[in-house]
C-alpha cells in the first residue's frame, strides 16, 4: 500500500543458537496507526521491536520503513534513521542515571551528525516537550529523584525531541503502577492523535484495547490481525528528513565531538576514575623521575672524572727493550715524535680533535728570591692543546700560546699551591722561577699565569693540579738534563664527544704497534676504560631504571583497560541506549577512546608534574646530605617527550578493546542485562 510506513514480509530470524524466534512474519502498518503488538511471552515480541528498529540485523525477509529497506542501509543510515524516523520507549525507561531531566531528553541531539550538539531549537523543542508532558517542575531533577510513571514520560519526552513519525513502545507499562500506566498511555494516546505512528509491545488487554489494532504472535508468526476501531484519519504533519550526507575521513571531528561526553563520564564516576588514574599518574612519574634521575646522575659521576676528561684520552709508548726485531715493522719505537708521531694523527683517526704531549719532571725544587717548595712538585712540558683538553683555565695572567711553543719559550703557568709557597704575597707574574732538576741545573721560566685553583684530583691520588708548573714542551725538551724526560712517551688526546675514549685508545694501540711491531709497547690509559666501562654502567643502569618504571606504567594502563572494561558492561545500557538514539558505532568506539585518552592524558599531566616536583625534591635532599653537590633545575626534553609518548600510546591502547567492544555493541543484549 502506498502509505504503508513500516512493511515487514516473510520475516525470519534466528539467534546464533539457531533457533528460529521468527518464523515468516508479514503485516504491514500505515502511517498514524496505533498498533498494539501482543502475544505470549517468548513468542519474538521484542526481537520483531529491535529488528524494526534496525537494532538487530542478519535476518531474511523484509523490512522497510517509510520505503526502504532496511538490509539494505548503511550503519550511518541506520543510525539517521532511529535518530530521525524512530522514538524508543522502552519498558525499563533506561534513562541515564546521574543526568538531569533536561540532559535526558537532550541525548538524541547529539547524534547521529558525527559534530552536533543541542541547539537552542533544540533546547527550545525540549522546553515545548516537556512542557506538553507535564514535568516541568522536574526539569533539574535526575531521574532517581522521580516516580516510575514520570520517568518513563521523560523517555517519552526524549523520543519525541526529534519529532520521529514512528514511536516503537516495549512494554512501556509494565514496570508501573496502574495509576501511572494511565498516564503514561494518555500521553502516548495524544501522540497519536497529533499524527505520529506508534506501536506498543503489550501484554496488558487494558492497553491493547485502546488501540485501532492488534497483532498477536505466537511461535515467531501472525496468530491473529485485528481491527478493533476504524483507522482514524491521517492528518500528519510529519515530514519525514532528507538522509544526512555519510560522514567521510577518520572522524576526527567525532573524536573531539565525544571528548566532553567522555569527560562528563569521568567526573561521574569520581573516586573510580581517580584510583585508575593514580596507577598511570604512578607510571608517568616514575618514568620521567628514573630517567631524569639517571641522566643527572650519569652526569655528576662522570662529572668527578672530567679533571681527565670524559672525551680525553690518555696514551703511552714504550721501547720494548726484550723486542727480538720485528723486520714487519717499519721502523724501531724510541719515544714519539711530535712531527713523526702525533701531528699525523689528526689526519688519520678523524675522532682526534686535539693533541698534546706530556713531558714530566717529578718533584723538582721550585725556588724564586730564596724561597723553594718541593713537596709534591711536579714540572709538565705541554703544548697548548693541553688546556682546552683539560678545561683548566688561569685566574690570573694567561695561558701558553702557540707562539710560546713555536719560540720554546722559557715561560710557564703555576698552579694556585706553587703560588703561596713561593711567591705569596709577592705577584709572580712576570718573576722567573727556577724549576731545578736532578743534576742541579735548572728550567728557569717566566711566570706568565697562575692556574684557577683545583678541587684535589680524585681520579689520580698522586697528582695535585695545584702544585704543578706547566712549560711549553719545546722549551722543556730543549733544557731538560735527564734524557729520559725529554723524550714524549705520554700524549693527551681529545676525541669527539660520543667517541668510546677505549675504543679509541684500541684503534691507536693498532695503529702504532702495525707501524712499530713488537719494538714499542703501547697502551691507552687505564682511566679511558675506566671511564668507558662507568659509562656503560651507568647507562645500563639507569635503562633498567627506566625498564622498571615502564614496566610500572604498562600496569598503571592495564589498570585503565580493567577498568574501561568493568565500566563498559556497568554502561552497556547507556551505551545501547546511545546507540538506539542515533549515535553510530564511531561515535561509541571514540566515546571511550576518548575517555581513556583523557583519563591517562590528566593521569600523565599529574605524573609528569608529580614526576618533576619528585626528583627535584630528591636532588634537593641530596644537596643536604651530599656538601659538593649543588641543587640544579634538571629538564630532560627526552625524557619529558619519551613519558609523553607513553602517555598517548598507554591511552590509546588502553582504549582500544573496550572500543572496539563498544562499537560492536549488540543492543538487544545490552538492554537486557540486568542491572
Ligand atoms: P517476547 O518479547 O515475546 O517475550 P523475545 O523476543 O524476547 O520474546 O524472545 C523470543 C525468544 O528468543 C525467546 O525464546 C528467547 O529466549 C529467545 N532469545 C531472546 N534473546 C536471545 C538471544 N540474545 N540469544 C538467543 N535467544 C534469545
Amino acid at each position: 500500500m502506498a502509505d504503508a510506513l513500516i512493511e515487514v514480509s516473510n520475516l525470519r530470524f534466528s539467534y546464533r543458537n539457531g533457533e528460529e524466534i521468527l518464523r515468516g512474519l508479514s503485516f504491514s502498518i500505515h502511517k498514524g496507526e496505533l498498533v498494539a503488538l501482543t502475544g505470549p511471552s517468548g513468542s519474538g515480541k521484542s526481537t520483531l521491536f529491535y529488528l524494526l528498529g534496525c537494532l538487530l540485523d542478519k535476518y531474511q525477509g523484509e523490512i522497510s520503513i517509510n520505503g526502504r529497506g532496511t538490509h539494505q542501509l548503511s550503519a550511518f543510515e541506520k543510525s539517521f534513521l532511529r535518530n530521525q524516523e524512530i522514538g524508543f520507549v522502552f519498558q525499563q525507561f533506561y534513562l541515564l542515571p546521574r543526568a538531569s531531566v533536561l540532559e535526558n531528553i537532550l541525548l538524541p541531539a547529539y547524534y547521529p551528525n558525527e559534530n552536533s550538539k543541542p541547539s537552542k531549537p533544540d533546547r527550545q523543542r525540549a522546553l515545548e516537550i516537556i512542557d506538553r508532558l507535564g514535568l516541568s517542575e522536574f526539569l533539574d531533577r535526575t531521574p532517581q529523584e522521580l516516580s516510575g510513571g514520570q520517568q518513563q514520560r521523560v523517555a517519552i519526552a526524549r523520543a519525541l525531541l526529534k519529532n520521529p513519525a514512528i514511536i516503537l513502545a516495549d512494554e512501556p507499562t509494565g514496570n508501573l503502577d496502574s495509576k501511572s500506566s494511565e498516564s503514561v498511555m494518555k500521553t502516548l494516546l495524544e501522540l497519536h492523535s497529533q499524527g505520529h505512528t506508534v506501536v506498543i509491545i503489550t501484554h496488558s488487554p487494558e492497553i491493547s484495547n485502546q488501540c485501532q489494532r492488534v497483532l498477536k504472535i505466537r511461535d515467531g508468526q501472525l496468530e491473529s490481525d485485528i481491527q478493533q476501531t476504524a483507522k482514524s484519519k491521517v492528518h500528519s504533519s510529519l515530514q519525514i528528513p532528507a538522509m544526512l550526507a555519510h560522514p567521510k575521513g577518520w572522524g576526527l571531528g567525532a573524536l573531539l565531538h565525544s571528548i566532553p561526553n567522555a569527560w562528563q563520564n569521568i567526573l561521574r564516576s569520581k573516586t573510580r576514575s581517580a584510583l585508575t588514574m593514580l596507577g598511570v599518574c604512578l607510571g608517568v612519574g616514575a618514568v620521567l623521575t628514573t630517567m631524569s634521575l639517571g641522566s643527572f646522575a650519569k652526569k655528576k659521576i662522570l662529572a668527578g672524572y672530567e679533571i681527565l676528561g670524559v672525551n680525553s684520552l690518555q696514551f703511552s709508548g714504550y721501547r720494548n727493550w726484550r723486542s727480538s726485531g720485528d723486520f714487519h715493522a717499519t721502523a724501531t719505537f724510541q719515544n714519539f715524535e711530535w712531527d713523526r708521531d702525533i701531528f699525523p694523527l689528526f689526519r688519520i683517526f678523524p675522532d682526534i680533535e686535539m693533541a698534546t704531549p706530556l713531558l714530566y719532571t717529578w718533584r723538582p725544587t721550585l725556588s724564586f728570591g730564596g724561597r723553594s717548595f718541593s713537596d709534591n712538585t711536579m714540572g709538565i712540558g705541554i703544548a697548548n692543546d693541553f688546556f682546552a683538553i683539560t678545561g683548566v683555565k688561569t685566574s690570573r695572567g694567561r695561558l701558553l700560546s702557540v707562539f710560546d711553543l713555536d719560540t720554546s719559550a722559557p715561560v710557564c703557568v703555576i698552579g694556585n699551591t706553587v703560588l703561596n709557597e713561593v711567591f705569596f704575597p709577592n705577584d709572580p707574574i712576570g718573576k722567573s722561577l727556577s724549576v731545578g732538576q736532578d743534576g742541579g741545573s735548572s728550567m728557569p721560566c717566566r711566570v706568565v699565569g697562575i692556574l684557577e685553583k683545583q678541587p684535589a684530583s680524585s681520579a689520580d691520588s698522586n697528582t695535585d693540579p695545584n702544585r704543578v708548573v706547566l712549560l711549553p714542551f719545546t722549551y722543556f725538551s730543549k733544557v731538560a738534563t735527564n734524557s729520559w724526560e725529554r723524550e714524549i712517551r705520554d700524549i693527551l688526546l681529545k676525541i669527539k664527544s660520543g667517541v668510546d675514549p677505549s675504543e679509541m685508545g684500541a684503534r691507536l694501540e693498532g695503529y702504532f704497534q702495525n707501524r712499530y711491531g713488537d719494538t714499542g709497547t703501547f697502551q691507552a690509559g687505564t682511566a679511558a676504560k675506566l671511564i668507558s666501562q662507568m659509562k656503560l654502567f651507568l647507562n645500563i643502569f639507569s635503562g633498567l631504571l627506566a625498564a622498571v618504571a615502564l614496566i610500572a606504567l604498562v600496569v598503571g594502563g592495564v589498570g585503565i583497560n580493567n577498568m574501561m572494561l568493568a565500566n563498559l558492561s556497568e554502561r552497556l545500557k547507556e551505551l545501547g541506549l546511545r546507540k538506539a538514539l542515533g549515535a553510530t558505532p564511531r561515535h561509541l568506539r571514540y566515546l571511550m577512546l576518548s575517555e581513556s585518552l583523557l583519563l591517562c592524558l590528566s593521569a600523565g599531566i599529574i605524573g609528569l608534574v608529580g614526576g618533576f616536583i619528585a626528583y627535584e625534591g630528591l636532588i634537593l635532599g641530596a644537596t643536604k646530605l651530599i656538601p659538593d653537590l649543588e641543587f640544579e633545575w634538571v629538564f630532560q626534553p627526552l625524557a619529558f617527550g619519551l613519558s609523553f609518548i607513553a602517555i598517548i600510546v598507554t591511552g590509546v591502547l588502553s582504549g582500544l578493546i573496550p572500543a572496539m567492544k563498544a562499537e560492536k555493541l549488540d543492543v538487544m543484549e545490552a538492554m537486557r542485562q540486568e542491572a
